[in-house]
């Protein structure tokens, strides 16, 4: 099926965003969803945009709110696939609450992150991502905070899922997204994505020198715990690939008590007409 929609992306040239673009609608069409099975929501935020680009509902929410939108969906309609998406500053700053509460709660939502470490759409500030020292507008000293590890965030709030991609690896990227899809349960995928414009540290060529593909690592077990935590802090969280996934806990709306087999935007909520009325007038 074809994903792609006749809108042209008006992301900088080689921004990184692209990438991930192209491998939701790879991985979407290779799960063998058609676009009407799929909602994408996204924040605010360069990477905010990506709702709009691709052939599926689409919903662009606001700053940081991306999660809360994106689980009501899943919520109202069962059969949709959903993904999240959204920057590094949408997610891991405004958004940080709702990142580690829908963890926790495991809705069966992909979340994808395009971390470029820096705030694009405004032109260019430290995020809560950018290393100590790295100098912005918005800290032309350099920052004297240290960033946010959200691989480790995510396993110590009780991810089920946890993977980390490069946008370059567009083949490794697309079926990280096809297993969020697969999922039951959260899914959190942080991909590495420059911002070409603004960030002229975290460039390609740095990624490229210093990410670490858990594949090379002998006897990495992503269902192990611990094992993921101990590789994220030896690598300072420069890894990519299936860090951690934990396929026995039931995802949310398994173990809602009473949810309807039939999605609540096709069900039968017999509404009391008289009800709802007097329900309305108290707002008027
Ligand atoms: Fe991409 Fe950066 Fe341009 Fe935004 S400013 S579109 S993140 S390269």
């Amino acid at each position: 099926k074809d994903f792609r929609n006749n809108v042209k992306p008006n992301w900088c040239p080689g921004c990184g965003d692209f990438s991930v673009q192209a491998a939701i609608q790879r991985a979407a069409a290779n799960v063998g969803l058609e676009p009407e099975n799929l909602a994408v929501v996204s924040g605010i935020g360069c990477s905010g945009r990506i709702s709009g680009y691709i052939n599926s509902y689409g919903f662009h929410g606001i700053h940081g709110r991306a999660l809360p939108i994106a689980q009501g969906v899943k919520m109202a309609n069962r059969d949709l696939t959903v993904i999240a998406s959204g920057g590094d500053g949408d997610g891991f700053a405004i958004g940080m609450g709702h990142t580690i509460h829908a963890i926790r709660r495991n809705v069966d939502v992909t979340y994808i992150v395009m971390d470029n470490q820096i705030y694009g759409l405004t032109k260019g500030q430290t995020s809560p991502r950018s290393a100590a020292g790295f100098k912005t507008k918005s800290t032309p000293q350099g920052s004297i905070e240290q960033p946010i590890s959200p691989m480790e965030m995510a396993l110590t709030a009780g991810a089920t899922f946890v993977a980390q991609s490069f946008s370059t690896d567009l083949k490794d990227l697309t079926a990280l997204i096809e297993a969020g899809i697969n999922h039951k349960g959260f899914s959190l995928i942080n991909v590495f994505s420059p911002c070409v414009t603004y960030n002229k540290v975290n460039t390609y060529d740095w990624f490229k020198e210093n990410l670490t593909k858990l594949a090379d690592v002998e006897g990495y077990d992503p269902n192990n715990k611990e094992q993921a935590m101990q590789t994220l802090m030896k690598h300072n969280g420069l890894v990519t690939g299936l860090i951690y996934q934990d396929t026995e806990r039931k995802s949310y709306q398994e173990l809602l008590s009473g949810y309807s087999e039939t999605p609540l935007v096709n069900a039968d909520l017999k509404l009391d007409e008289a009800h709802f009325n007097k329900l309305v007038s108290e707002f008027m």
